[in-house]
């Protein structure tokens, strides 16, 4: 008997609804019919939106897209890192650094791989040396080749297209989610219908057998993959499956955004997004050629409605009362599995963690490539559910407490929020990690330093989502330092004897990228008017 899978029914045409439908469409080999459901008077979430590098193997490059011909269509613009700003210093929030005993309180996560000298990498003899007092140089400009190019605003490739190094994409979220809808209808035969649905259908064992919509169609399926966004329409609500909140871990749960005009001639494009500390969170700043979108990320319990628009448009000179202000309110959690019978959530309907690592357009892409990789037959095997459920929760989780770790590890306690970040509880794992971290340990090595490897492979990333240079970026750049070097390192006398030499290849190839890359708003301009 046949039991293959024939028809797959997306509820919702967000960034979710369209990554899946266009991902399947092509993952299957068009053996399955797939429908989206989208209701054209329902929102998507589509705020600007940034990304992390493997983006374009992972789903673009798999759906025969370059990013020439996708980034123009998107407003794309590239990003290097996320650059945190003023997440030491008290006060109140600034679009730039303030400075503090001759420095300015920023630091770059950057997408850069940390070097390696005799196997050990770079970050532990920096560790050693700064611990001795030899050097004064931050982390991320110690160590990661990229600094001062992001710093310049140069773009990460050379106009003759080649890399210079690993980077992701900002982009407008509605012009991806369209893009997407007119690549899934026209190259991989999705059926797209505009209407809402009212009703779900389900057999005697529960399984989902049909959508009913306001217009009296009935859409039947054999998988159903709800993407409705926050509401879970079918995951949550028609299912029944409880939402985990983690409020108890991070406490924003707000956001007021906008866009706001900017001369990118005059001013040029950063290639990263900032990461701006506010009294009661964080405000995000994704540049794109003519304009940046922003958000302010709070916490309502520690910032009123009203108190959180004045603060935010404080922030860039705006009016509050003529501004344009997206105002979103968001559940941070997962849902308890994220695979229910035939129902799969992907998307704002299956979990969702505040956007300061900008990971919602990564779980989609991970959640996707898991789905397929999982894919199942009519019989709906529960090992494959079990496996997906377990992988997805993983991955958030750790997430998760990466995020928390910078909120809990920042030295801010100067406002109501700030300090009650660091009564919370951190979970076990990543208490783990800091112990390793603070001994003097490499914290949970890369599986290559090759970036094309760390950037292409799902596998690596599900069980290893943050590694060493991330750990070391963000919690360097809080000024958390290792208690003491890696103590390997006292027994490699001709390891410490010769690094100089590997730092000193770092600070050519940071002057070279600077002199040789082009500017980030030329690249942008010449790839855009292509
Ligand atoms: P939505 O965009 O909400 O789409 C839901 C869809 O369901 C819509 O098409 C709607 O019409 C449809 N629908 C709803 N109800 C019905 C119904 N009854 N019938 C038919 N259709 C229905 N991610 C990143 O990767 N980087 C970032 O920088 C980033 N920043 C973010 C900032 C904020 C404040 C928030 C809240 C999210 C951010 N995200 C970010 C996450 C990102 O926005 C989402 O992961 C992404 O947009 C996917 O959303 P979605 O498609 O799941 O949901």
């Amino acid at each position: 008997m046949d039991h293959r899978i024939r028809k797959v029914v997306v509820l919702g045409g967000g960034t979710a609804g369209w990554m899946t439908a266009a991902y399947l469409g092509k993952a299957l080999h068009g053996t399955v019919s797939v429908t989206v459901l989208e209701a054209p008077t329902i929102p998507k979430i589509g705020v600007g939106e940034a990304t992390v590098p493997n983006l374009q193997k992972l789903l673009f490059d798999f759906l025969g897209l370059p990013e020439e011909e996708w980034m123009p269509e998107c407003n794309a613009s590239f990003k290097m890192a996320v650059k945190f700003v003023n997440w030491r210093t008290p006060g109140e929030g600034e679009p730039t650094a303030r400075w503090v005993d001759g420095r300015p309180d920023h630091f770059y996560h950057s997408f850069g791989t940390l070097p390696s000298h005799d196997g050990i990498p770079l970050s532990h003899y920096w560790v050693h040396d700064r611990l001795r007092g030899r050097t004064d140089d931050p982390f991320d400009y110690a160590c990661l080749r990229e600094t001062p190019a992001m710093d310049a605003k140069r773009a990460p490739r050379w106009f003759d297209g080649n890399r210079a190094m690993p980077y992701a994409w900002h982009f407008d979220a509605h012009l991806v989610a369209d893009f997407l809808r007119r690549f899934a209808t026209a190259r991989q035969g999705v059926e797209h219908v505009q209407d809402e649905l009212v009703d779900v259908e389900f057999d005697e064992r529960g399984f989902i057998t049909a959508l009913r919509t306001r217009q009296g169609r009935r859409l039947d399926g054999d998988l159903f993959v709800d993407c409705s966004g926050f509401r879970g329409l079918l995951i949550n609500q028609a299912m029944g499956e409880p939402f985990v909140d983690m409020s108890d871990h991070l406490l924003c749960d707000s956001a007021v955004a906008a866009a706001v005009p900017q001369d990118s001639a005059r001013e040029g494009v950063e290639p990263y997004t900032s990461a701006i500390a506010m009294k009661s969170g964080w405000t995000w700043r994704i540049p794109m050629l003519g304009r940046f979108g922003t958000g302010y990320v709070y916490s309502s319990r520690f910032a009123e409605p009203d108190e959180a628009v004045r603060d935010f448009c404080a922030l860039w000179g705006l009016d509050p009362e003529t501004a344009r202000l997206n105002r979103i309110r968001f559940r941070v959690g997962r849902n308890r599995r994220a695979w229910v019978r035939n129902c799969v959530g992907i998307g704002l309907s299956s979990c969702f963690l505040e956007p300061l690592e900008s990971t919602g357009i990564y779980f989609i892409t991970a959640a996707i490539h898991r789905l397929v990789t999982h894919f199942p037959d009519r019989r709906f095997d529960q090992a494959l559910i079990d496996r997906f459920n377990h992988e997805i929760e993983t991955m958030f989780d750790d997430t998760r407490d990466f995020i928390q770790a910078h909120f809990y590890f920042s030295p801010r306690v100067d406002t109501p929020f700030w300090k009650a970040n660091k009564e919370l509880r951190l979970a076990e794992g990543i208490q783990e990690k800091v112990a390793m971290y603070r001994a003097g340990m490499v914290v949970n090595p890369p599986a290559s330093d090759d970036e094309s490897t760390v950037y292409g492979s799902v596998d690596l990333d599900f069980r290893k989502v943050w590694t060493n240079g991330n750990y070391y970026c963000v919690l360097a750049g809080l000024g958390v330092l290792p208690d003491r070097p890696l103590p390997l390192l006292l027994h490699r006398p001709r390891s410490l004897d010769s690094v100089e030499s590997r730092f000193s290849t770092v600070r050519d190839r940071q002057r070279e990228l600077v002199a040789t890359l082009p500017s980030n708003y030329d690249y942008l301009r010449r790839l855009h008017a292509k």
